[in-house]
């Protein structure tokens, strides 16, 4: 038989901080976990989640760029991730994978929980309408916010994710050019990859913001540095990284793998520990 293994696929994969993260949570609750990383591209997703199953995969997260693909490779889905048409969560039940996304749960935990902020009747804008962008939408909406409008440099994918929500298109989904017509927001959310590429997205119209903004990266390290310091220069009042997310996220997982949810403090001093400028609250 052999030994119950759990990875994180994406692409790239190297830097991983889940790895760490779940051994934390295992040591913590005194479960052997072994939890490795698999760099895969999504044309050969599929055949790689098989391989990792006959090896003993049980449980995989997904990551970028993967969710979407990995959504079209379950057999089962949880409601939550119908909803988001991507999946975060694998776990590998009676020969198929099913699926789930804890993503957007873990950044309203983050953000209501650990730093005690209210979303509730904020007009919210979201830049990026990739698959984090998929997983945290239905959740800020049921987190009461008043309006969400989805910006990407894509205009079609905008779209479809506004679709996708039951929103109308064009009154819910803009052009990046529009960005400096929209008015202000009392909630931003980057879940763009464009700082990865050192790219100048994050010149934005301060026009975006007001003295109750909001602003949140689902970034975190040095990824997250360009859209925070855009954030501070505009004036938002709070500025929040995506570090609390990965945690929150990771908790959600171990929890539908090993039904506890572990306590995410002792995950906060450990990241610390290894970075002390990784965990800023
Ligand atoms: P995807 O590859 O699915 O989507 C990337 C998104 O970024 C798309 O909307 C893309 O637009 C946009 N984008 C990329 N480059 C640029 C650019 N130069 N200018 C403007 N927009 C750009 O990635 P994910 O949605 O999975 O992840 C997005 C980010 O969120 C990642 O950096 C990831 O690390 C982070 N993340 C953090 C999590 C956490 O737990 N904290 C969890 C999940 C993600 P287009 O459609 O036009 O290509």
């Amino acid at each position: 038989m052999p030994m119950s293994r759990y990875a994180v696929f994406g692409h790239p994969i190297a830097h991983s901080l889940s790895p760490r993260i779940h051994a934390q949570f295992g040591k913590q609750r005194d479960i052997a976990v072994t939890y490795a990383t698999v760099d895969v591209e999504p044309a050969d997703l599929g055949e790689a989640l098989e391989r990792f199953a006959q090896q003993g995969g049980v449980g995989a997260n997904i990551t970028l760029p993967l969710k979407e693909a990995a959504y079209a490779l379950c057999s089962q889905l949880s409601e939550r991730a119908q909803r988001c048409g991507a999946v975060n969560t694998l776990t590998r039940v009676e020969g198929q994978w099913h699926g789930d996304n804890t993503d957007g749960q873990g950044l309203v935990r983050d953000l209501t929980g650990r730093h005690g902020l209210d979303l509730r009747a904020r007009r919210a804008l979201m830049l990026g309408a990739g698959g984090a962008a998929h997983g945290v939408a239905p959740a800020l909406l049921d987190a009461g916010i008043r309006e969400l409008i989805i910006v990407n440099r894509t205009s079609e994918r905008a779209d479809a994710l506004a679709d996708k929500l039951g929103m109308p298109k064009r009154a819910h989904s803009r052009y990046w050019e529009d960005l400096g017509s929209l008015g202000d927001f009392e909630l931003i959310v980057n879940a763009t990859s464009a700082s990865r590429g050192g790219s100048d997205a994050f010149d934005l119209p301060f026009s975006l913001t007001n003295s109750r903004t909001l602003a949140v990266d689902l970034n975190y390290g040095e990824a997250s540095i360009p859209f925070l310091a855009w954030a501070r220069a505009a004036g938002c009042h709070d500025a929040v990284d995506g570090l609390g997310m990965l945690v929150e996220q990771a908790a959600d997982s171990f929890r539908l793998w090993h039904g506890e949810r572990p306590d995410t403090d002792p995950a906060y001093a450990m990241l610390r520990e290894i970075n002390p400028l990784l965990v800023t609250a």
